[in-house]
């Protein structure tokens, strides 16, 4: 039998004042001399700040880079600062862009990495795959888990709430993404780990359930929220993969970057194609979309601000994104007509 290999976090701290344990953690794991923080503008002043001088109060030698977005040169910039400082560990102090940069930056230079997320937007946060900017590829590649998450619910709540509703729409993803990933395995053979597809699974049922605790302010939601974006992000380490987190519903979502760029936000996309993914699955859409609605996610092209055109127009380029993953749009083959007639039947557009 061919190996798997799975590789964790080691420590999962979620809740309300842990950033100030991060010194502790970080002696825990044994770095306690030296670290490099990447964070941003705006997210060194919610928390990568006083990252910085919580690891500096325990005579850590810190250095720090600002990255404002995630493309190769970003990566590229951080991996120069490591190469010369030489750190123990890197954090990720900020949402999904700092993370990413600090995942893979840490990965190529084979140093481990701590995820200390400021918003509960993406299953980034805790995933072992990362995104890179202005790539021919809009989706994720393998890169490393984190070390550690250090989710401190005290500073991801005063983040905009479109965040969190939108990290909810990247969590019922999974309904479609674990469907597809079973497809692929019945049509392909592909590896389907039923472990990792569990849990992915179980994430979208509690977020379901709970969708009614899903409100701006509340520490219960966004609790549920992020603990169930950290569970998928740890269902990809289980498999090794993106699969059990990212199907039709994401390819999707990839499409509508191309075709109508930087109009809504990742999980605000899955979310929507998860209605219409769910559909053509002949799974519960209307249960899907009620989650979303109760969460304040968009369900409509015009909630997430695309014209009703681009929405047709994704669905029928999602299947070209990444022809190597089977989904239920192999199956189903969009022409413009059935792509309309999907996102009207599923009330995406009028
Ligand atoms: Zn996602």
């Amino acid at each position: 039998m061919k190996s798997h290999r799975m590789q964790l976090p080691r420590e999962v701290v979620v809740g309300n004042e842990t950033l100030s344990l991060i010194s502790d953690i970080c002696k825990r794991l044994g770095f306690s001399k030296s670290a490099f923080v990447v964070t941003g503008p705006d997210t060194q002043l919610v928390a990568g700040r006083r990252v910085i001088d919580l690891l500096r109060d325990k005579g850590m030698a810190v250095d720090h880079l600002l990255v404002d977005s995630s493309t190769a040169w970003d990566v590229r910039a951080v991996e120069e600062r490591i190469l010369e400082l030489k750190p123990q560990i890197v954090l990720g102090v900020g949402g999904g862009t700092k993370i990413d940069v600090a995942k893979l930056s840490s990965t190529r230079q084979g140093i481990p990495f701590i995820s200390v997320p400021t918003t509960a937007s993406h299953d980034g946060i805790a995933s072992p795959v990362a995104s890179l900017k202005g790539l021919k590829k809009p989706y994720s590649i393998l890169a490393q888990s984190p070390m550690a998450i250090v989710a401190d619910t005290n500073v991801i709540i005063q983040s905009d709430y479109r965040f969190t509703s939108s990290g909810c729409g990247d969590v019922i993803a999974k309904l479609t993404a674990v469907h597809d990933w079973k497809l692929a395995h019945e049509a392909k053979n592909e590896y389907y780990g039923e472990y990792a597809a569990s849990l992915a699974l179980m994430s979208t049922r509690l977020a379901i359930q709970n969708a009614d605790t899903i409100k701006p302010g509340v520490e219960e939601g966004l609790r549920v929220v992020l603990e169930a974006l950290i569970s998928c992000g740890v269902a990809m380490s289980i498999a090794g993969s993106s699969r059990p987190c990212s199907g039709s519903e994401h390819l999707f979502s990839h499409a509508l970057d191309l075709v109508a760029p930087n109009k809504a936000m990742h999980g605000e996309q899955c979310g929507v194609g998860t209605i219409m993914m769910a559909y053509l699955s002949k799974m519960d859409w209307k249960d899907v979309r009620t989650t979303l609605q109760k969460a304040g996610a968009p369900t409509t092209a015009e909630e997430l601000g695309v014209e009703n055109e681009s929405v047709v127009e994704a669905l029928m380029r999602a299947c070209t994104i990444r022809p190597e993953r089977y989904t239920i749009l192999e199956e189903k083959r969009m022409s413009h007509d059935s792509a309309e007639k999907l996102a009207k039947v599923t009330g995406v557009i009028d």
